[in-house]
């Protein structure tokens, strides 16, 4: 059997006489990988596989109420990680529900940019100086992790 590049480690490999389409070495790191992504797939294309596994994760988390907690003490960097991108993942939660939502809160809602800054007043506007402003929303701070 030719030898070819593994999907994982991209070192040449010998495939198992048994198993002539196989794409991963068999080392337990590209193996491991092999089953992620394998998973990742599934997830991504298969609805009831997904609910299964979320009902899966969610009965696990109901057993087991303090891992998390226990973990993140455990973890700070791990903790201090997820702060910092929380903000980033309810803007884009934010984002959706916007989506869903009626025209009348997409309006009201402000979306960071360049715009312009003018008087409002009811003189000709055109002969008026304008600012330029960029307005970008606002966050909080996080400190560098590490
Ligand atoms: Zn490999």
């Amino acid at each position: 059997m030719q030898s070819k590049p593994c999907a994982g480690c991209g070192k040449l490999f010998h495939p198992r006489p048994q198993t002539p389409g196989q794409t991963y070495c068999a080392s337990s790191a590209c193996q491991r990988e092999r089953r992620r992504r394998w998973q990742q797939a599934r997830r991504q294309t298969d609805p009831d596989y997904r609910e299964n596994q979320a009902r899966a994760q969610a009965a696990w988390a109901a057993q087991h109420p303090d891992y998390w907690r226990e973990y993140q003490r455990l973890h700070p960097a791990y903790r201090e990680r997820n702060r910092c991108l929380q903000p980033a993942r309810d803007a884009r939660r934010a984002q959706r529900v916007l989506a869903k939502m009626d025209v009348w809160t997409r309006e009201t809602s402000v979306p960071s940019g360049l715009y312009r800054l003018s008087p409002a007043t009811r003189d000709d506007l055109a002969k008026m100086d304008a600012w330029m402003v960029r307005i970008t929303t606002v966050s909080r701070p996080c400190a560098p992790s590490g």
